[in-house]
């Protein structure tokens, strides 16, 4: 058996949805579990949250119905709302909640005939400038929502742009607009995402907080000594292993367009994973791996189904010793860093190739 897999730790994402109450004690948490649960497995990290989790969240109906579908009741957000009037029928039937963030889909929504009232996340444009009504025209459109008799509870839902950046002065100027608002309307809100949640507490104590990355233990603050870090347990620990080693001479290059050449003799280790498995081929030089639980790294380019990495201060490395691309040993921020891009695609890149196995249910 190939050896590249990825272990799932099913107590730190019950850990980390904890954490996202503890900072949000008076907020029901969403368990943002769009696009397999960040590549964790949106239904085994369901089950794993279900006695405790206030609800989830996923990208489209597909995703909610693959959490139906296995039996989860818990409630579910569509995030991003229905693409079809048709889908309004599933989300009568399997009780979704649904956001409303274009003019189309409250068209739809309004025109529809559903058996029992819907709980709706109405979406306003506070700065972010992707989905939502701008504040000036949201109170007519809550307005029209209110009056429709098959709506039911309706929540104030809104993103920020730059949560992630503490010392941007971005978030408040989106808190500012919303309660101008929502001062008249006195509408429940869900605004924080992970960022929100971990590092602005005025966007956090609202009615629902919506965590998705912090869940699978990577902060989206990338300071390292922020103290998020310490709250987060990483639940995905990539791994494979050392399927070959050799000695090359100083001057040797390494791989596809001798990339790297060794500026000393060079005791190299082929790791058994590769972009193929989703794991990035920007990753850089120098990039850090973990063997044997001793730091190493990256040298030469990444291929389809292998990668190398240095061994020279490793003696005791040999063929067979296990490596940890990212997760407890390896912290997957500074591999992103390395990789000139983020946690999130990272995670979400991983391929079926890699099979997944989880502990601790
Ligand atoms: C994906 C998503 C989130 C979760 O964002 P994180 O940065 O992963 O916490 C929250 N809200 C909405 C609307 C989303 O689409």
């Amino acid at each position: 058996m190939r050896p590249a897999h990825a272990i799932i730790d099913l107590d730190a994402i019950r850990h980390n949805y904890r954490q996202s109450k503890v900072l949000a004690p008076s907020a029901k948490a969403i368990a943002i579990i769009k696009a397999n649960a960040y590549g964790h497995g949106a239904v085994a990290v369901a089950k794993a949250l279900s006695p405790e989790a206030d609800a989830y969240g996923v990208a489209c109906l597909e995703e909610a119905m693959e959490l139906r579908d296995s039996g989860i009741t818990n409630p579910v957000l569509l995030l991003e709302g229905i693409f079809e009037p048709d889908e309004l029928q599933q989300v009568d039937q399997h009780d979704l909640y649904m956001a409303v963030a274009t003019e189309r889909q409250l068209g739809w929504l309004l025109e529809a005939k559903l058996s029992k009232k819907v709980h709706i996340f109405l979406k306003m444009d506070s700065g972010m400038h992707r989905l939502g009504f701008s504040p000036a025209d949201y109170p007519a459109v809550y307005a029209r929502l209110a009056a429709c008799p098959h709506v039911g509870q309706v929540t104030l839902m809104s993103h920020f742009s730059r949560a992630d950046e503490p010392d941007q002065p971005t978030t408040e100027r989106q808190l500012e607009r919303i309660s101008q608002v929502n001062n008249s309307l006195g509408l429940n809100c869900s605004l924080a995402n992970s960022a929100g949640t971990l590092a602005w507490p005025a966007a956090a104590n609202q009615a629902y907080v919506r965590p998705g990355i912090m869940l699978y233990g990577a902060s989206p603050l990338m300071a390292p000594d922020d103290p998020s870090h310490a709250l987060l347990k990483p639940a995905m620990s990539l791994r494979s292993e050392i399927f070959s080693v050799r000695e090359l001479a100083a001057g040797e290059p390494i791989g596809y367009g001798e990339n790297f050449i060794c500026d000393r003799p060079t005791r190299v280790g082929v790791v058994a994973i590769g972009y193929a498995d989703g794991y990035s081929r920007h990753a850089q030089d120098g990039t850090p791996v973990s063997v044997n639980g001793k730091p190493s790294r990256i040298i030469g380019r990444v291929s389809m189904d292998m990668l190398t990495v240095d061994l020279t201060d490793l003696p005791d490395a040999k063929e067979g010793d296990p490596v940890e691309l990212w997760g407890k040993e390896v912290d997957v921020n500074l591999v992103a860093t390395h990789s000139r891009t983020i946690s999130y695609t990272l995670f979400t890149s991983i391929t079926r190739r890699v099979p997944l196995r989880y502990i601790n249910q």
